[in-house]
């Protein structure tokens, strides 16, 4: 699968994204021959740079951060003949006539053949301002020379339902559903593929995937980091939109959609979309039953002291964001009735682990008890999406000897050992996939609105409810003893992963 020649134009070139994920993938891209003939990127900011020096902080860029280091020198010496820079503001609409004369020159020059791909990697209050730009400047549509034309959304898509319906109006103004290429990285990520191709390649999982069998499901993401240098941003956000209302509710829908009739974008995102609307609707009056919230203070991680958020840089003293929270969401249909999805994500936990855990029932009749059966726990099956990506299965096993006695083990599959190749970075896959013109997996309309409903339910109940005794666990912590607290009034506990 090779993509037609296209050339991907960057909002926000000079930003920390572009350097970060973006030129490397591309540049990955490049190594694996993956890209179209005269494929070119042109950086657009508002710094004034020459193409040269551009040119150079994307190399710097890609020297940093691919997982292919250090930059070989024949491959970009090619690579980079493809890059060009326009300078502009998002605001003028006389400067997006410059850039259409670039993507003009590269129909003539590079064979892009009018096939343009923007990437808005903004920030997020600027991509209306340059999505009306683009449709008064007549770039949204296919030039002289033919073509297609697509838009890549970063997250944030929105701050509430409200905010996200409003932009997906204004967008859907300009560009056709089918032009709009929603990002959300984790589902460019093997392992949240992988999920798919687990659950509808294999035969035996699917008949025991329901609530006769599960007796709950955990989705942690934990982050050591603190906020790295993005306190302005994030003091704004905090720990339910920035992680749970888009990747953990994405993880949650591929945990638990229904099978879909092809694979096949539409086919696909029509069984997630059905999974996030069976959510049960939060009642804001009562958003205390179903969430806990924290907020780190100085500690360690990793061995080194660490602040808390509060002393962060550009986060208000007073700071009321949070950094941690924990919920519990229900999805009612048949398959799903009354088993609960614990989800709990955090930044300064101990450790960087992105897992999900199906815990199953215990057997319906224990034939061992007692000493025999003492440190037996349930079966879980345990996907990890990062580090040491890999799937295990926690079962029974007999303790060699002549009692019984029985004790867990684990089943285990890891990526590193069965295929010996590296996976590709997932804004690799993205990219890739928008040039091919396969949506399945970006999220449509319906479905960031659908995953909006819950959240903004969630931050209306916060709004209104007592605040929080902030700051609530230490850095290098697990999260507030609450969290504990929580699940243990259901009689559970979350895996330590
Ligand atoms: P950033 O570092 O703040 O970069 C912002 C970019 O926008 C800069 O290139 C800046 O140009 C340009 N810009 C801002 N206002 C402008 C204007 N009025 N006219 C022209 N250019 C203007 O942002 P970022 O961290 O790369 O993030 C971009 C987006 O990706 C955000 O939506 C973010 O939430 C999302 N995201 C980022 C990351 C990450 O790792 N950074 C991860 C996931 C998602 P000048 O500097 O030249 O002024």
């Amino acid at each position: 699968r090779t993509p037609a020649p296209c050339a991907m134009v960057i909002f926000g070139a000079s930003g920390d994204l572009t350097r970060r994920k973006l030129m490397p993938a591309l540049y990955n891209l490049a190594l694996e021959g993956l890209l179209p003939p005269g494929f070119s990127v042109v950086g657009y900011a508002r710094r004034d740079l020459e193409h040269g020096t551009f040119r150079d902080q994307m190399r710097e860029g890609v020297n940093q951060f691919s997982r292919r280091r250090p930059v070989d020198p024949d491959m970009w010496e090619v690579f980079e003949q493809g890059i060009s820079y326009v300078q502009g503001t998002f605001e003028d609409p006389g400067d997006y006539e410059r850039l259409g004369q670039e993507l003009r020159r590269l129909d003539r020059e590079r064979g892009t053949q009018g096939n343009r791909i923007y990437y808005l990697a903004t920030p997020p209050d600027q991509y209306e301002t340059i999505v009306d730009n683009l449709g008064r400047a007549g770039l949204n549509k296919p030039g002289e020379a033919g073509g297609w034309t697509r838009l890549i959304v970063e997250k944030p898509f929105g701050r509430d339902l409200q905010s996200a319906m409003v932009l997906n109006d204004r967008v859907l103004r300009i560009f056709e559903e089918e032009q709009v290429f929603r990002i959300d990285h984790y589902l460019g990520k093997e392992t949240v593929q992988n999920i798919l191709a687990f659950r509808f390649a294999n035969g035996i999982f699917e008949p025991i995937w329901n609530r006769n069998y599960i007796d709950n499901v955990q989705i942690t993401v934990a982050e050591s980091i603190g906020i790295e240098g993005r306190g302005a941003y994030y003091d704004q956000s905090g720990a339910l939109r920035d992680m749970v209302q888009n990747h953990m509710l994405q993880l949650l829908s591929v945990i638990a959609m229904e099978p879909p009739i092809a694979f096949e974008a539409d086919a696909v995102r029509d069984e997630k979309v059905k999974a996030l609307r069976a959510i049960r609707q939060v009642d804001p009056a009562r958003v205390d039953e179903i969430t806990v919230r924290g907020q780190y203070s100085a500690g360690w991680v990793g061995g080194q002291p660490v602040p808390g958020y509060r002393e962060e840089p550009n986060v208000d003293p007073n700071s009321m964001t949070e950094t941690f929270v924990a919920l519990k969401l229900f999805i009612d249909n048949w398959r799903w009735a009354g088993v609960p999805f614990y989800l709990r994500t955090g930044k300064r936990m101990p450790r960087r682990v992105t897992e999900i855990a199906i815990q199953f029932k215990r057997v319906p009749h224990p034939l061992f008890r007692g000493a025999a059966a003492e440190s037996l726990e349930p079966n879980v099956l345990a996907i990890r999406i990062q580090p040491d990506e890999g799937i295990s299965l926690k079962i029974a096993a007999k303790v060699p000897g002549p009692q019984i006695r029985l004790r867990s083990v684990n089943m285990g599959f890891l990526y590193g050992t069965s295929f010996l190749v590296e996976s590709p970075d997932a804004y690799e896959r993205l990219l890739l996939d928008c040039m091919l013109g396969d949506s399945t997996l970006f999220t449509r309309r319906d479905e960031t609105e659908a995953a909006w409903r819950p959240i903004t339910a969630i931050l209306e109940g916060w709004a209104e409810a007592p605040p929080p005794l902030f700051p609530n666990y230490e850095a290098g912590t697990w999260g507030p003893p609450e969290a504990d607290e929580f699940l243990a009034r259901d009689g559970r506990e979350w895996r330590r992963p």
